[in-house]
C-alpha cells in the first residue's frame, strides 16, 4: 500500500496548519560527509545559497506569521552570509535555530580555509537555540556513522557551549541534542533513551544538554543506498509501513513549515527537497520569488512512500517524536 492509500485507509485529510517555521538550506557544504546524510553533504559540495536569495528569505522572514527561522545545511555555518542572517533574523524577534553539527568549528572552512571557531561566541551572542546530531552517547557507534575522530570532536563542541552556557538548568541557552539509529531500525523510546545519554554524558564527560530528540532514519538518498546495497531496504520499508501511527500523521512537521533549498525553491520538507517534489500548487513550481504565504498554507502536500519515515511508531521530525 503506497503512504496515500495508507492515509485514505484510516480517512486522514491531512492539510497545511499555521505556517510558522523557515527552514532554510543554506548550503550543501558540509565538513564531515556522513554515511546517512539524508542532503548528500560533503566539503566538496558547493552548493550555496546566493546574495539575492538570502535578501528574498528576510524579506519573507518579515511576515509576523513566520516565528521560527531554522537554519540547516550541510553546515549552515559555513555560508558566506550565516552571521549577517542570524543576525537579522533576531533584530526581527524571531527564534533562530541552528542544525549544527558540532565539528564545524574544530574544522578549517573548506572553502576558505580560514578557523571557525568563532561559532560558539556567536551562537551565545545572537541566542540562537543549538540543535545538534549525537548518533550516540560512545565513540564506536558516532564513528561508524558520521566518521572516524567526529565523536571526540562533538564532546569538545559541547563542552565549549557548556562553557558558554548552553545546556545548564539556569540560563535560557538551548541545547537540543538528536539521536538517530546507526542501523535499520526505529529509535528507542524518547524519554528513556534522553535520560540514558544524560547520565552517560554527565558521568563520563561532565556535559549537560535540555532535550534529546528522536529521529527515524529516511529511506531517502545516502541511507537508502545503504540500505539497499546491504539487501536491506524492504524490509526496513516493511517495518516502516507495518508501524504507521494515525496520530503521529496527524502531527507531521511540514503542515507548519516551509522548506526553502540553496536555489530558491519551496518544498513541503526538507526530504521532499532532497527527492525534487518541489511545492507546484500553482501554475508555476513555488521559490522564493512567488512565494505567497496564504497559497502555501493551501497547498496540498505532496506525500511518497518516504512519509512513513514520519509516522512509524511515535513519529518523527526535526524536533524528535510526534507522539
Ligand atoms: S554533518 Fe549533517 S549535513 Fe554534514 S554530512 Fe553529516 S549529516 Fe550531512
Ligand atoms: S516526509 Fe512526508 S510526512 Fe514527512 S514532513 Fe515531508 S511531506 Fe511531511
Amino acid at each position: 500500500m503506497s503512504f496515500q492509500e495508507v492515509l485514505q485507509k484510516y480517512h486522514l485529510d491531512i492539510q497545511p496548519s499555521s505556517i510558522e517555521t523557515l527552514q532554510v538550506n543554506l548550503t550543501k557544504t558540509c565538513n564531515q560527509a556522513c554515511r546517512h546524510c539524508h542532503v548528500d553533504s560533503s566539503p566538496n559540495r558547493r552548493e550555496s545559497m546566493d546574495q539575492d536569495f538570502v535578501n528574498k528569505v528576510l524579506k519573507i522572514l518579515e511576515d509576523p506569521r513566520f516565528k521560527i527561522l531554522d537554519l540547516t545545511g550541510g553546515a549552515p555555518e559555513l555560508h558566506p552570509q550565516f552571521r549577517e542572517i542570524v543576525t537579522k533574523a533576531t533584530e526581527l524577534k524571531k527564534h533562530v535555530m541552528v542544525r549544527h553539527n558540532l565539528t564545524v568549528s574544530f574544522d578549517p572552512h573548506p572553502i576558505t580555509k580560514e578557523s571557525m571557531f568563532w561559532i560558539h561566541d556567536f551562537f551565545m551572542e545572537k541566542k540562537v537555540e543549538v540543535v545538534s546530531s549525537l548518533p550516540y552517547y560512545r565513540e564506536y557507534l558516532t564513528d561508524r556513522q558520521r566518521g572516524a575522530g567526529v565523536f571526540k570532536k562533538s564532546i569538545m563542541g559541547l563542552q565549549e557551549l557548556n562553557k558558554r552556557g548552553y545546556g545548564k538548568k539556569e540560563s535560557n541557552l538551548l541545547l537540543n541534542l538528536v539521536f538517530n539509529p546507526v542501523g535499520a531500525y526505529l529509535p528507542p523510546s524518547q524519554k528513556s533513551l534522553e535520560e540514558e545519554y544524560k547520565i552517560e554524558l554527565r558521568t563520563k564527560f561532565n556535559i549537560e544538554f535540555n532535550s534529546l530528540y528522536t529521529i527515524t532514519n529516511m529511506p531517502i538518498k545516502r541511507f537508502k543506498e545503504d540500505l539497499q546495497r546491504n539487501g536491506q531496504y524492504d524490509l526496513y520499508m516493511d517495518k516502516l509501513r507495518s508501524s504507521f501511527n494515525p496520530i503521529a500523521a496527524k502531527s507531521v512537521m511540514c503542515r507548519n513549515t516551509v522548506s526553502v533549498s540553496w536555489d530558491g525553491k519551496i518544498y513541503d520538507c526538507d526530504f521532499n527537497q532532497m527527492l525534487n517534489l518541489q511545492c507546484n500548487n500553482t501554475q508555476n513550481p513555488l521559490t522564493l520569488e512567488n512565494f505567497d504565504y496564504d497559497i502555501f498554507s493551501k497547498r496540498d502536500i505532496i506525500w511518497g512512500d518516504h512519509c512513513f519515515g514520519c509516522t512509524a511508531g511515535a513519529g518523527s521530525s526535526c524536533g524528535g517524536t510526534l507522539t
